[in-house]
Parts: structure tokens; C-alpha cells; sequence
């Protein structure tokens, strides 16, 4: 079952308190965390607390803000020195609250996943990389940092650009949003593709990506169709039983899935 992980964090200052510089390197600090998945959501408020500040965010597992899992990524490990350097003592993380929630996928907690799936629902907060075993979301924190990056900038990034593709499909059933979301080679398809190829060369595992299709009901007019023959080589895909109940369509030669049941109505 999902949890639902809230924490406060309290960051405390040696000196006198400088309000702008002071949120410069605690937004830092909460940006990197971010970017590494170790918290969840993209808005963040920060308030004022005897002696310093905190801030209260929801985290996907238990280690997310510990030491060990913080200082593994480059990124937080600098922003951390750089709160450091300003006066501030080490950020204190406490538990406000853990229970089970409805929403969202919950978290992978297999010892070890033999692949993943790239794939995400419209406003889902968890990572985009599920495990292909359980089908949970992984924490970005738990995947090799890319050697690039450093952090999962790029993992974020198609994320958003997808929930901006799912927008426009939603509101206005575009064909331009069907071919983003169903076509191997549109733009979203290829910068998803490709990082499912980065993850597979610092994994050593298989990631599939998803041709998403929505409104399976086919009563939108203009829906891109994908067909039972795999679009990128042409050959057969359909499966016997759809994996994970969801995606009939499996290409393991090209690593492409597409789902032929909605997964809002597989998930109830
Ligand atoms: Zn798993
Ligand atoms: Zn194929």
C-alpha cells in the first residue's frame, strides 16, 4: 500500500539571520533535493522558525532525507556545504505524519528490480521510473546519478513535458498531443526513449518506454491508433495477457509497451 511521508525540515542558524541570502541557499538546498526526487511536489514554502527557517515536504520513502541517500548525489552534497559555509548548523528532519494514501503509485521496495518502465499518469507526483517487477515508482534518488547531470534533471523534465502534451490532449483532443503521446518518433517519444536508454547504461537493466494511449472508449474523434504490429519495427507485440494487467502491447526488441487497458480503471 501506498504511504503518504510528510517531514518538517528545520534549518538553524549560528549568526544573525540575513533573510535574502539565507533563503538563497536554503531554496538551493530544497531545488537539489527536488531534482533528485528526494521530495515530491514542485511548490515549496518556506517559514520562519526560531533562529532559522523550515519547511514541510512529502517524501517518497523513509531514507529519502537521510544522510547516506542526501550526500550520495554531488548536488545536494554542495548545497548542503554551501548551508554550511553561511552559518547554518545541519538541516534537522523530523516526522509529521506517514499513512496510507489512495492516490498515486506507491514505492518500489523490491532488493532488486530486473527492469523498468518509463511511464507516468497526467499530475502524478511519484518518479516516472517504475520497477518492471512490482510496477511501483522507484525513487530517482536510488538510480545511479546520470554522469552528466549528476541529478535527474532529465527524468523531470519529460515528466513535464508530458503533463503539458496530457493537458493539451485533454482540453482540446489534439492530434498534435496524439502523436506526442502514441507515435515512437514524436519529440516527447524520443527525449523519453533516449533516457530510458541513459538509464539502461547505468543500470545494466532494461527500461521500456510507453506509447500512452488515452480514451481507450475510441470516442475521441482523431485518436491515434497503435496497431498490433509494433510502429517502430513491425513486428508482433500483442500479448497473451496484458503486463501488469495494463500494457497488452510489449515490443522487447525495441522496448516499447503500450497500454490497451486505462490504467486509472487497472488501478481500482
Ligand atoms: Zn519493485
Ligand atoms: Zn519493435
Amino acid at each position: 500500500m501506498k504511504m503518504s511521508r510528510t517531514v518538517e525540515v528545520t534549518v538553524k542558524k549560528k549568526g544573525r539571520l540575513s533573510a535574502e541570502s539565507d533563503l538563497e541557499l536554503i531554496d538551493r538546498y530544497i531545488g537539489t533535493l527536488y531534482m533528485n526526487g528526494h521530495i515530491l511536489g514542485q511548490s515549496f514554502v518556506v517559514a520562519r522558525a526560531p533562529r532559522g527557517y523550515r519547511f514541510i515536504v512529502s517524501t517518497p520513502l523513509k531514507d529519502a532525507m537521510s544522510a547516506r541517500c542526501q550526500l550520495a548525489s554531488r548536488h545536494v552534497k554542495r548545497a548542503l556545504q554551501a548551508l554550511a559555509e553561511g552559518g547554518f548548523n545541519k538541516p534537522k528532519v523530523a516526522n509529521v505524519s506517514c499513512r496510507p494514501s489512495a492516490e498515486g503509485a506507491g514505492f518500489c521496495s523490491c532488493a532488486e528490480s530486473s527492469y523498468f518502465i518509463l511511464f507516468t499518469l497526467p499530475t502524478a507526483e511519484e518518479s516516472p521510473v517504475r520497477c518492471g517487477d512490482c510496477f511501483q515508482s522507484v525513487p530517482l534518488y536510488h538510480l545511479p546519478p546520470s554522469p552528466i547531470f549528476g541529478e535527474a534533471y532529465e527524468e523531470i523534465g519529460w515528466k513535464r513535458e508530458f503533463d503539458s502534451v496530457d493537458r493539451i490532449h485533454t482540453c482540446h483532443g489534439t492530434r498534435f498531443a496524439n502523436r506526442q503521446l502514441t507515435d515512437p518518433e514524436s519529440s516527447l517519444s524520443q527525449s523519453g526513449r533516449g533516457i530510458c536508454l541513459d538509464i539502461e547504461l547505468r543500470t545494466g537493466k532494461a527500461v521500456y518506454y510507453v506509447l500512452y494511449r488515452q480514451n481507450l472508449s475510441g470516442r475521441n474523434e482523431g485518436l491515434v491508433k497503435v496497431g498490433d504490429r509494433c510502429p517502430s519495427c513491425n513486428g508482433k507485440w500483442k500479448m497473451k495477457k496484458p503486463v501488469h494487467g495494463v500494457f497488452g502491447l510489449v515490443c522487447k526488441k525495441c522496448k516499447l509497451m503500450s497500454n490497451t487497458i486505462d490504467p486509472y480503471s487497472a488501478r481500482q
